[in-house]
């Protein structure tokens, strides 16, 4: 789930609801669950013309192929528009590479991480003051781990501390986990 700055939402809305009685906006509100989700992730519906659809497709396979189904996809169509299409053309023309329906993956937190240790390392590091010479620099790393470590439950297996994430995921830290992968 992203999270969407109030105006960004409001501007959502507002789009919507302009669009809400548009046949374009109703077709693109189905399209996924009339075509299925295999063509939806190829395929972006632009405009309809003079009772053409006119869709984007990823690539000219996928035109091609479209074109033979299209009198399938208009009877399907057809059911849920209040003014029937009459025709559909594919083509790779408008297609946008940078799709609005992203991989769900962009969206993870580092918190949602199994070694993601909260904040024990901000509170005893601070990134934005350098060092002043390589001493202190271990100084500030040991210091660290230590921290780190005291805090952290042990491995069963390495007895090294391990972040509690990595524990309720695998049962011991992460390079006993890959080990026995
Ligand atoms: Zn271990």
């Amino acid at each position: 789930m992203s999270f969407e700055s109030i105006p960004e939402i409001l501007e959502i809305l507002q789009i919507e609801t302009l669009y809400q009685q548009q046949p374009l906006q109703r077709l693109l509100n189905c399209w996924e669950e009339v075509v299925g989700k295999v063509i939806a992730t190829h395929t972006q519906p632009i405009s309809i013309e003079r009772e053409v659809l006119w869709v984007a497709t990823s690539s000219a396979a996928w035109a091609q192929n479209l074109t033979f189904e299209r009198q399938r996809l208009l009877k399907k169509l057809n059911k849920i528009l209040p003014t029937p299409l009459v025709d559909i053309r594919f083509s790779t023309a408008r297609w946008q590479r940078t799709k609005k329906k992203s991989s769900p993956q962009q969206n993870i937190s580092p918190e949602s991480h199994p070694s993601y240790l909260g904040n024990i390392l901000d509170s005893n590091q601070n990134i934005h003051s350098l060092p002043k010479n390589p001493q202190t620099a271990f100084a500030n790393w040991a210091q660290t781990i230590k921290a780190r470590s005291q805090s952290l439950p042990l491995c069963p297996k390495c007895k090294s501390p391990t972040p509690k994430g990595e524990l309720e995921r695998w049962g011991v830290c992460s390079i006993c986990a890959a080990k026995s992968f």
